[in-house]
């Protein structure tokens, strides 16, 4: 990629690179060398620097630590046969930021500091991309408020950074998933479709119920009725129901615009697969799992791309999906955005960035 802005760098004394075991990695416990770091100040975005990753000074009245305004991103690299770096739709991530920055009361990140800032950190430590199959670099961008000031409003000043972690594999099993009806993750007018982080704290207390219940995941429904579903943890999601994909809307802004679930939609219609936006009740849910109209359910969500979903709590009873077969639209939609991902096959729609 080009390069117009004069970015300095400090490298790191002593890499870690050497002493990390790439076939061991637990999601997001391995951190690369290097972060890109950009100051908001004085109404602009400056003292624009790579640097070794190392931990932030804040004060205790620091407005985040009190507030919560902040924001991130997640998005990944991939390495291809001849070791080069593609990332996938990282302009994607870039609006999407601006988006929640909008909603958050923050200031807008001009798309040359986000993709250059990415581009020169990833030039850096492409050491770090894995090349085992299925693995990747997951890279975090994230901005957050840094004024000293408890009283409540939006601060003036704000950190963004960019680090990035190795990471294998996000979900290796199938998913179980409870419908929830008791908790609330967004409800119009709130910021649902942002995404900041009091939406994933609000979320933790309600996933863990689930998990102590042996679920992997909720399925969110509609804040007011709880009679539609929204979506899950960290996916959006998705069911085969007589051969129709259909996929919550993003019209109500209560739901993440996923970018994997941009891609899946876009993929589907190229295929004339069909393919409906539309909220899938509760009880349309529970009517397919009872009479077995339902093929197929998957989460999707850069973490884990397409996540089988095999178990389905709805009103007090577990109902189990069919086994995925090989011919399942969630396989062939996953090989072929992995065939993309990984560079291996042609990339129609432009979603890949070489580095
Ligand atoms: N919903 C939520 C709440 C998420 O956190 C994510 C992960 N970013 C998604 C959906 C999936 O979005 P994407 O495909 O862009 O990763």
């Amino acid at each position: 990629m080009k390069t117009s802005l004069a970015i300095p760098v400090t490298t790191i004394a002593e890499s870690r690179l050497a002493k990390t075991d790439f076939s061991n990695l637990v999601f997001g416990k391995t951190i690369s060398d290097h972060m890109f770091v950009a100051d908001y100040k004085n109404g602009e975005w400056t003292g624009l620097r790579i640097e070794p990753y190392a931990p932030l000074s804040l004060n205790p009245s620091n407005a985040t630590l009190h507030y919560g305004q902040s924001i991130f991103e997640g998005l990944k690299a991939y390495k291809n046969e001849e070791g080069e770096v593609l990332v996938f739709r990282p302009d994607a991530n870039w609006k999407r930021l601006n988006e929640s920055a909008e909603r958050m009361c923050m200031p807008h990140l001009p798309e040359e500091i986000f993709m250059e800032g990415m581009s020169q950190l990833l030039d850096l430590d492409r050491g770090w991309v894995p090349t085992a199959k299925g693995a990747s670099l997951y890279v975090r961008p994230f901005m957050f408020a840094t004024d000293d000031y408890i009283g409540v409003k939006p601060s003036d000043t704000y950190k963004f950074i960019i680090f990035t972690c190795p990471v294998g594999n996000y979900y290796s099993k199938p998913v179980s998933v409870k419908v929830e009806t008791e908790f609330t993750r967004a409800n119009p007018g709130g910021t649902g479709a942002a995404k900041t982080a009091g939406n994933y704290a609000a979320s933790l207390y309600p996933a863990l119920q689930a998990q102590r219940a042996g679920y992997d995941q909720l399925l969110w429904t509609d804040g007011q009725s709880h009679s539609k579903i929204e979506e899950s943890g960290t996916m959006n999601v998705m069911f085969k129901i007589n051969g129709t994909i259909i996929t919550a809307p993003l019209s109500s802004g209560t739901i993440l615009k996923g970018i994997t679930r941009n891609s899946v939609l876009q993929l589907a219609r190229d295929w004339n697969h069909p393919v409906e936006e539309r909220f899938l009740t509760v009880g349309e849910l529970e009517a397919a799992l009872v009479n077995g109209t339902i093929e197929e359910a998957f989460g999707t969500g850069t973490a884990a791309t397409i996540a089988h979903i095999e178990r389905i709590h709805v009103n007090g009873k577990d109902y189990t999906l069919p086994s995925k077969s090989p011919e399942a639209f969630s396989n062939k939609v996953l090989a072929e955005l992995d065939g993309i991902k990984y560079g291996k096959i042609s990339d129609p729609h432009e979603w890949i960035i070489k580095i």
